[in-house]
């Protein structure tokens, strides 16, 4: 799929206020700094679309991009985030859960997950989660080019060992890196087929 057009068109804090034309959305989720913002930007060829965590007062809401007048990709707030505190967390984890629980638009998540990373508690209660309330999912592994390619085939394959242990269906699996433009084509294609459906 090609990406002609992608717009910015509204922040929230409530799902409720999210756009209302019932266009399909994908949305992209992850820990602080997975590389959710520069990902949204590699796949739509823009430079800052999204906010990357060096912008200064980047604020956690979930924000929506019209791609090709078609569909949104929905940059969903970072989890897990230390310097927020534990009301902050709360409020987050409040932001995050209503819109996945209510966005019946949303035809798919994508949670990133950094390459070099070990599976993390709350990623993996996370996904447990989205299993419990039937939410469709991806993972994405992120900053694959952090990595040589032994290495990146040895920690993700302890990743996917470590899911098969709690999950009897592994969701869906892409690699990325938005330094290289890796990952790209299938992310697109694999949006277009649930389009079409
Ligand atoms: P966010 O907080 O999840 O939106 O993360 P950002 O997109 O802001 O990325 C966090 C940091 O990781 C930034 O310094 C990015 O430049 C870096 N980064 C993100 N994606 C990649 C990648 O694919 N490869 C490399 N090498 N660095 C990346």
């Amino acid at each position: 799929m090609l990406i002609k057009d992608a717009q910015f068109v509204i922040s929230n804090t409530d799902y409720r206020k999210c756009p209302q034309d019932g266009k399909p959305e994908y949305a992209f989720i992850g820990r602080s700094n997975v590389g959710k913002s520069s990902l949204i930007n590699m796949l739509t060829n823009r430079k800052k679309l999204a906010l990357t965590s060096s912008t200064p007062g980047k604020t956690q809401l979930i924000n929506h991009f019209l791609i090709n007048d078609e569909w949104y990709i929905v940059d969903l707030p970072g989890y897990g985030y230390a310097q927020r505190g534990k009301e902050g967390r709360n409020l987050i984890a409040k932001i995050i859960e209503t819109y996945i629980l209510n966005r019946t638009q949303m035809t798919n998540l994508f949670l990133l997950i950094d390459s070099r990373h070990e599976p993390q508690l709350i990623d993996m209660e996370f996904m447990a989660w989205l299993g419990e309330k039937a939410i469709p999912f991806c993972i994405v592994f992120t900053k694959s080019d952090k990595l040589s390619r032994s290495a990146l085939k040895i920690n993700t394959n302890n990743y996917i060992e470590k899911l098969s242990e709690e999950w009897e269906e592994l969701p869906s699996i892409f690699f990325t890196s938005s330094e290289k433009g890796e990952g790209k084509e299938d992310i697109l294609n694999y949006i277009d087929q649930l389009n079409k459906l």
